[in-house]
């Protein structure tokens, strides 16, 4: 399945649901989060429907490797200041235990100036 009907990250892909996008390319999609936790927060996802991360196999590990090496430079992009005096976080929750709401892998990707609401 490369996408999933009913997934609401999979319909932001497509452009069914509206978002702010931070980057796109063929295999990849970032977009703002809308309940944001620090000055920069995005969410950074592949365009393939994959449930979490307890889903990836050998198949994905290019994938994988471009998504977290665009981070970094995503999150430059949108105004987190440099390594190392600035820096950036990046989450993931997976499963119910991990605190996962949305059932499409995704990274958190929050920045920027401290205190942050949450995180
Ligand atoms: P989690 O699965 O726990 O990592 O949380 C999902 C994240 O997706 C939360 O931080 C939400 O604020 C965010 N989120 C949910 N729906 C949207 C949406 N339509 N646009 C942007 N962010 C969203
Ligand atoms: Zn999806």
């Amino acid at each position: 399945m490369t996408h999933d009907p009913n997934c609401i990250f999979c319909k932001i892909v497509q452009g069914q649901i509206p978002s702010k996008k931070v980057h796109e390319d063929e295999h990849i999609y970032a977009f703002h989060d809308i309940h944001p936790w620090a000055p920069v927060h995005f969410l950074l996802i592949p365009k393939l429907h994959i449930p979490s991360f307890a889903q990836l196999g050998p198949e994905h590990v290019t994938l994988m490797g471009h998504m977290m090496t665009m981070a970094p430079k995503l999150a430059l992009q949108e105004g987190c200041n440099p390594y190392p005096q600035g820096g950036f976080r990046i989450v993931s929750n997976n499963g119910a235990e991990g605190g996962q709401e949305v059932q499409h892998l995704h990274v958190h990707v929050m920045g920027g100036p401290r205190p942050w609401l949450r995180g």
